[in-house]
Order: C-alpha cells, then sequence, then structure tokens
C-alpha cells in the first residue's frame, strides 16, 4: 500500500447529518428525520458499502478493482479506489450517457464500455476481475456491502435518535439490506421498513406479489438507479426476517419530492431517492400508526438543475 492511500480501518465514508422537518413538511403531519446520505463524497450512501468492500479486498491484496455500473455504484467505487490508490475499472454499458463516463472518469477511474444492456457489462466485469485476478464489485449483491450500508443506522442511534420506521427506496436491494442488517445490529429488529420504488422498476415488489423470485422484463421508470430488472436473492428473503411493507409510486410524484426536496433542503437529489421522500405525501396513511419515520435520502449524482427542469416539464 502506498503512502499516499487512506488507512484500511477507518470508513471511506462520511457520517453524515441528520435532519428533521416540520411537522407540515408533509401531508403525513409529522416531523420527519432525513439521513442525509445524499452528502456522502460520492453523491449517494453506496460509498458506505462499496467502500467497506474495496477495504476488504485491497486487505485481502487485491491491486486492481473492477465494477459494472451506469451510476453511483461506479462513482463510488472510483472513489475508493483513488482513496485507497488502487486502480479502478468501471465497465459501462454502451446505453451509459457520454455525461456518466465523464462523471466516472472525472472521478478517477478508467471508463471501459462493454455490452448493450448491465448484464453485458456485468458479466465483461466478472471475467476481467478473474482473469486478472482482481477484486470484483457488484453493486448490490454482496455481504460486505449490507454490512457498510448498516453503518447508516448505527449513525442514527450513534446521534440519540429515535425512530419509529424506516423508509427507504429499492433497486436490487442492497441499502434494503442493509438497513434491516443496521437495525438487527442495533437490537431494533422490531422497527419497520418501508421499502419503495416507482412503478416501472419494481421488481422487489412484483417478487413479493408473485410469491417468486420475479425477474422483470424491462424498466420503464426514470428513476435509472432503481433499475434492477431482479432484486438480490438475500433481499427476496428479507420479508421472512423482518416486517417489511412494500409500496409504489410514479415517477410524477418521485420528480415532484425532488422538487419539493430542493426547495425546502437546497439538496439535489435523484428520482431514485425522491421516491422514498414522497411516501411521506403519498402514502401517508401508511405512517399513521408511526411518531417518527426515518427517511434514507440516499442521494445520487444522476441530477441537476437542467435534469429537473426536463423532468418538471415532462411530468407538469
Ligand atoms: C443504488 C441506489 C439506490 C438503490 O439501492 P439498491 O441497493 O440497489 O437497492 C437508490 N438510490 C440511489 C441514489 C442509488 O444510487
Amino acid at each position: 500500500m502506498s503512502p499516499s492511500a487512506a488507512p484500511l480501518s477507518v470508513p471511506l465514508h462520511l457520517h453524515t447529518p441528520l435532519l428533521q422537518t416540520r411537522a407540515d413538511y408533509s401531508a403525513c403531519g409529522k416531523p420527519l428525520l432525513l439521513k442525509m446520505d445524499a452528502l456522502q463524497p460520492s453523491g449517494s450512501f453506496k460509498l458506505r458499502g462499496v467502500g467497506l468492500l474495496c477495504q476488504r479486498e485491497v486487505a485481502a491484496g487485491a491491486r486492481e478493482i473492477f465494477c459494472a455500473s451506469g451510476g453511483n455504484a461506479g462513482i463510488a467505487a472510483a472513489y475508493a479506489g483513488r482513496a485507497l490508490d488502487v486502480p479502478v475499472t468501471i465497465v459501462v454499458p454502451e446505453t451509459t450517457s457520454p455525461e456518466v463516463r465523464r462523471q466516472i472518469a472525472a472521478t478517477g477511474a478508467d471508463v471501459l464500455v462493454h455490452g448493450a444492456v448491465f448484464d453485458e457489462a456485468n458479466a465483461h466485469a466478472i471475467a476481467m476481475a478473474e482473469a486478472r485476478d482482481a477484486a470484483y464489485v457488484h453493486p448490490f449483491d454482496h455481504p460486505s456491502l449490507w454490512e457498510g450500508h448498516a453503518s447508516l443506522i448505527d449513525e442514527v442511534v450513534e446521534d440519540g435518535a429515535a425512530f419509529d420506521c424506516v423508509i427507504t427506496s429499492v433497486g436490487g436491494g442492497g441499502l434494503l439490506a442493509g438497513i434491516v442488517a443496521g437495525l438487527k445490529r442495533n437490537g431494533l429488529s422490531n422497527v419497520p421498513v418501508i421499502a419503495v420504488e416507482t412503478e416501472g422498476a419494481a421488481s422487489f415488489h412484483a417478487s413479493l406479489e408473485a410469491g417468486t423470485h420475479v425477474t422483470l422484463p424491462a424498466i420503464t421508470s426514470i428513476a435509472n438507479s432503481l433499475g434492477a430488472r431482479r432484486v438480490a436473492p438475500h433481499v427476496f428473503d428479507l420479508p421472512n426476517h423482518h416486517p417489511i411493507e412494500s409500496v409504489l409510486v410514479s415517477d410524477a410524484q418521485a420528480v415532484q419530492a425532488c422538487l419539493k426536496f430542493a426547495d425546502a433542503q437546497r439538496v439535489l437529489v435523484e428520482p431514485a431517492c425522491g421516491a422514498a421522500l414522497a411516501v411521506a405525501d403519498v402514502h401517508f396513511e401508511l405512517l399513521q400508526g408511526f411518531e417518527r419515520p426515518l427517511i434514507e435520502v440516499c442521494g445520487g449524482i444522476g441530477v441537476s438543475l437542467a435534469k429537473l427542469e426536463t423532468w418538471r416539464s415532462q411530468f407538469g
């Protein structure tokens, strides 16, 4: 390890602020606790798990890291690699925009374009890592990711905040698995989680409805960070071990929540995060039985003033 590299024993993510809204912020009529992971240096919560996994891989001898992602996991891996002074290659499918490719590169990783869809990029990242004896980082399906994401619950508990439910968005379900793990390790196994997806990216919801582990034929939501066609097997099994309520919001409702959040908190977040924020308005009746909901403000770099403007006119 080079002298400039970050130590492997200190987390790469920040202990993020915990804010509280006014009671009249949302239709549910009670103050909401906001865990501000949008303020992580990589722009999303992903650095928690990806950072821990990369540290473990480097501690185990990895000299190179491969990750497949067209979004925040890639940015987090790029950030972690730079901090640990280990080269990182992010494999993205052809559909990943030039802008995102530039953002990943600017964070310090090599960008390799391979395949028409995520699954092809992912298979290539796995093969490359294997061939070069490098570490491979999955965006949501690894126990170290869940263990890292669980730190967000540790921090809220450490901050002394009382909460009686957690609202989070779900893509492949790594964040959900991390939150459940965090609740468990803090003796809060009775605290329910409200798991939110957008219509058109609802692979978790579809699996629960069908009672079987479903793969969606396609993703039709603008919330691309939620666009896993299939959740991790461990995530499909979670409702058997923890109280989890699965709910949906529309893209329009997610965008509306992003706009309202930007005005109120002066922070931009992706529609993937807006989905969780929307629950306090769209599904306010679900929150009637709770005193103090905690919302994981998962963040995301796939947002800008221009994008919010476009979505505002698209969804009116
Ligand atoms: C990755 C991501 C999600 C979904 O996380 P999963 O672990 O895939 O469920 C939600 N929001 C943002 C901003 C993300 O980057």
